[in-house]
């Protein structure tokens, strides 16, 4: 069975542009529950550490670098299928080639700054959400 959990990012280019509150009503529109959220500044340690599968990709200093530059937004959305139903409601990593009226569509400036993160498996939104959130920040529909 699909999960019901998903990890998300409102990525510094985003926040900068008061993309905050336009992006979560689109998600609160779209059937998800807010189970967990905070505004941060990530560390180049955490950064580094959330995206470390690209560590060798030519574009990973950049994207470190951006991710770091400025605040975020961390938070956990459930609904049924959450994983699946949120990558769709982002749309695709490059925003040019994403379908109209998804999130990067709307709100991405690049390939890089493309407004938010979703995870994209249930075992990795499960790290995710680990890696930003104590049970007791928690406040879930499901559990
Ligand atoms: N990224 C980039 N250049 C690329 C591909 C990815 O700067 O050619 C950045 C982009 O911000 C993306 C993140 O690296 O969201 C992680 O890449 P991934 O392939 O996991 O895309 P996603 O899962 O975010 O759609
Ligand atoms: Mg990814």
């Amino acid at each position: 069975m699909a999960g019901t959990k998903t990890l998300t990012i409102i990525k510094p280019g985003a926040v900068a542009n008061e993309y905050i509150g336009p992006i979560l009503a689109k998600i609160n529109a779209n059937g998800f529950h807010i189970a967990a959220m905070k505004l941060i500044m990530l560390t180049r340690k955490m950064a580094e550490k959330f995206y470390s599968v690209h560590n060798d990709k030519p574009f990973f200093d950049g994207l470190i670098n951006f991710m770091t530059s400025g605040p975020v937004v961390v938070a956990i959305l459930e609904k049924e299928n959450a994983v699946e139903e949120y990558r769709n409601l982002i749309g695709n990593t490059d925003p040019s080639k994403a379908r109209e009226g998804t999130l990067r569509r709307l709100f991405a400036q690049s390939i890089e700054k493309n407004a938010v993160h979703g995870s994209d498996s249930d075992e990795n939104a499960v790290k995710e959400c680990d890696f930003f959130f104590a049970l007791s920040e928690r406040f879930s529909k499901f559990e």
